[in-house]
């Protein structure tokens, strides 16, 4: 009934009882089931508790009682946990000794040793075999349970730390993913935003982008520009109507509050405007009502100059604006400047090269081509057109009375009023310094009269003011008209121009048109030229021969091409330097000239100057040319007079012609302390002025016998400083972007 493995043969029992006969008696029945060990008294069996601890006591109960608890309590405590069950050995069945040690021991009746003893032993030892294991399985189960315990506790901080490995990476690997995006959305952007010339529909098309990027309920460019309103770009790409900034002209005011708040080099990035307290610095700029949740403003800037901003706002959703993306905002701001810069020196190189800079009319080259085209479209479609021209009367006396500034704002007031008192589709021209020309399609004679009576009224009855000074003007005008006067352009102007000296040479303040003409002379003759040499230092240049027929054509034909390389090759025949000089500033020229985007026959134009603009030092003595000492006032006019002698001599071709005007003014100087007229900023041709810069630059960084090669970064030093006095302030910006990119190529 017991189970298996437990056995008592090995259990071990003291029995203690001083009489012999009794003990002989509990010998008989235990010693072959346990160890017994038998004692008279307590102290013998005290004394064996060192060696071996009993699992069972019997214990004589006089013996007992006699020694006290303590005793007992000894030999009960067999081990340091565990007490040892006793079993007093009593004469009768005292109900009350039992009760008084019923907690500690059981008895076991002398009577009934032989009908009890044994099975009692056993039971007991059993039991308390049973007991031991139990609690040694308990003992064992519980560090077995902590162990589980603590192996649960390592395997879930093993987990989470896995977990949370996993989500470095995984952050890691968005993080990389994310700036991959952002590299390849900044590439597409920066495309757009170079794509065209038309760097508003770039920016339309970039602002659409970032919005879809980062879900924007408006992203905003703006990049205002006071002086000049053609250059302003405002674009805005918003997820509803009722979010529009630049519609609004918030954007203008977000921008002055930037400006006064904060630094031009930092973004502004508000992820939370409910807790920013910079957000309250724009508080009622910004939509009116709606809530804004978050924000960022980048600074456009160029050159430490703030030119605008790049704005997103989130109205629906509120946005944690992390490092990258601000990064990449950054580099967007960057491309945007970088962009707008270069497409605003574009578009001033146009503006340059097509209108005249005091009146913003169109200049003189430019007026010759679009009557050129608007004659075409008469010849065309059988239409009529005039041409009307107009002097200002005594305007060189407003400039000795006033100063040229007031005479500057007299041709401004005249442009406007012209501008004012004709169609959009009439075509209003600076044609010289107070010479306007004004084209009319489709208007004959008699029409054209009105409108130039019309113009010459107002003119005249126009107050101009400039410093509170009041100035009074009238104009003498010309007209002539397609077909009925002449059918060629030259003659149509030739007319109006002598129409014009007609009013003039009749008393000035009138209007007369080509028939008013038919008493005067209608030849036309040349006026008679002036002599080339007057300075005893310039001689004659013989020139290479050339047809009258090839003189008079427009096109630069084989026989007058041979002739300039004639001319070029007497040039290049004087000196090694004189040779590369001209060929690398023809050279340099072109390429700044095609940089510039001017038209294909301009940039020829501009190469042949560059090929010949010093012709005219074929006329002047090379020793004086060479010379090294200090020279006198003719010896230095003559030097001066090689840039007339030079478009002089080109003259008679009629191919050449723009080319004389280049050469004429290549020393002119953009402050207008220049020669040969002084003539100051615009009023030298655009041409001269790109071949001056060329001219100067090639000349600085070569050796001369009287001075060593200047280095590039020296010379572009030079043409620094220069800028505004010597050369055009525009065109050196764009020469030196080039010389930097050809230098640096090698
Ligand atoms: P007339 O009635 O015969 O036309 O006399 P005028 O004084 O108007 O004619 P003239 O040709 O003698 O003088 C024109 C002056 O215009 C000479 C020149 O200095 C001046 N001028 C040319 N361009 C400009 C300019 O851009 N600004 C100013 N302020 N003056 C200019
Ligand atoms: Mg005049
Ligand atoms: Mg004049």
């Amino acid at each position: 009934m017991y189970s298996e493995n437990i056995d008592i043969a090995n259990s071990i029992v003291f029995l203690i009882h001083q009489d012999r006969v009794l003990r002989r008696r509990y010998n008989k029945i235990l010693h072959n089931v346990v160890e017994l060990y038998e004692f008279d008294n307590i102290q013998k069996a005290l004394e064996k508790l060192n060696q071996t601890k009993p699992n069972l006591i019997i214990l004589d109960k006089s013996a007992y009682e006699f020694n006290n608890h303590e005793i007992v309590q000894k030999l009960k405590l067999n081990s340091d946990s565990t007490t040892v069950p006793i079993f007093l050995s009593t004469k009768t069945n005292n109900i009350q000794t039992k009760l008084a040690y019923k907690s500690q021991v059981e008895f076991i009746n002398e009577e009934d040793i032989d009908k009890d003893l044994l099975a009692k032993v056993q039971n007991k030892l059993h039991s308390e075999q049973i007991h031991s294991l139990s609690f040694e399985q308990t003992k064992y189960s519980k560090e077995l349970y902590t162990d589980f315990e603590k192996a649960c506790q390592d395997l879930n901080e093993l987990s989470q730390k896995y977990e949370k490995v996993t989500l470095e990476k995984d952050n890691a690997n968005s993080q990389i993913d994310m700036l991959r995006v952002q590299d390849k959305n900044l590439h597409r952007i920066s495309k757009t935003i170079r794509k065209s010339f038309d760097i508003n529909a770039n920016l339309r098309q970039t602002v659409d982008d970032l919005s879809g990027i980062y879900n924007l309920d408006c992203c905003f460019v703006t990049l205002p520009v006071e002086e000049n309103n053609d250059d302003t770009i405002r674009c805005e790409s918003v997820s509803n109507d009722a979010y529009r900034i630049v519609e609004n002209d918030l954007d203008l005011k977000i921008l002055s509050i930037f400006k006064a708040n904060f630094n031009i080099e930092d973004p502004l990035v508000i992820s939370d405007t409910s807790t920013d307290p910079r957000y309250k610095i724009f508080g009622k700029t910004l939509l009116g009502n709606i809530a804004i949740n978050s924000l960022f403003y980048f600074p456009i800037t160029y050159e430490n100059k703030l030119l605008g901003l790049l704005g997103g706002i989130k109205v629906e959703s509120a946005s944690k604006w992390s490092n990258d993306n601000e990064n990449f905002l950054v580099s967007v701001a960057g491309e945007i400047a970088g962009g707008v810069v270069s497409s605003r020196l574009y578009a001033a190189v146009q503006r340059q090269a097509t209108t005249d800079g005091l009146t913003g009319l169109l200049n003189h080259r430019t007026g010759q081509e679009k009557l050129s085209e608007q004659l075409k479209i008469a010849e065309r479609y059988q239409r009529n057109l005039s041409v009307m021209m107009l002097d200002v009367d005594f305007f060189k006396s407003i400039n000795d009375n006033f100063g040229h500034p007031a005479g500057d704002t007299v041709l401004k007031a005249v442009a406007r009023l012209i501008k004012s008192n004709c169609r959009d589709v009439d075509i209003a021209v600076r044609y010289g310094g107070e010479e306007f020309m004004l084209i009319l399609p489709e208007i004959a004679q008699e029409a054209a009269i009105v409108v130039a009576e019309r113009i010459r009224k107002n003119l005249s009855n126009e107050i101009i003011y400039h410093d509170k000074i009041e100035i009074q003007i009238t104009a003498s005008i010309g007209i002539s008209s397609y077909p009925e006067d002449a059918k060629q352009q030259q003659k149509l102007l030739s007319l109006a121009d002598r129409s014009l000296y007609l009013s003039k040479r009749l008393g000035r303040n009138q209007v007369h048109s080509a028939p008013d003409l038919l008493y005067e002379e209608l030849t036309g003759q040349e006026p008679i030229q002036e002599p080339i040499a007057k300075n005893p230092f310039i001689k004659n240049v013989d020139l290479p021969p050339i047809s009258e027929s090839a003189k008079e054509q427009e096109e630069l034909i084989p026989e007058v091409i041979e002739m300039v390389k004639a001319l070029a090759g007497s040039l290049y025949s004087r000196s090694e330097y004189n040779k590369s000089h001209h060929i690398e500033t023809a050279k340099l020229a072109e390429i700044l000239a095609k940089f510039m985007g001017l038209p294909k026959r301009d940039i020829e134009q501009i190469r042949v100057a560059g090929l010949l603009h010093d012709v005219g030092t074929l006329a002047i003595p090379s020793d004086l040319l060479d010379k090294t000492g200090e020279m006198n006032v003719l010896e230095k006019e003559a030097i001066k007079e090689h840039v007339v002698i030079g478009a002089q001599m080109l003259k008679p071709i009629r191919a050449l012609k723009d080319i004389c005007v280049i050469l004429e003014n290549h020393h002119e100087r953009f402050d207008g302390t220049g020669y040969p007229k002084g003539l100051k900023g615009e009023e030298i041709p655009l041409a001269s002025r790109i071949v001056a810069i060329v001219d100067s630059f090639h000349a600085m960084i070569s050796a001369r016998p009287y001075r060593q090669a200047m280095t590039i970064d020296d010379a572009i030093i030079v043409l620094r400083k220069e800028s505004g006095k010597q050369f055009d302030p525009l065109i050196v910006d764009i020469f030196i972007t080039v010389i930097k990119d050809i230098y640096k190529k090698g």
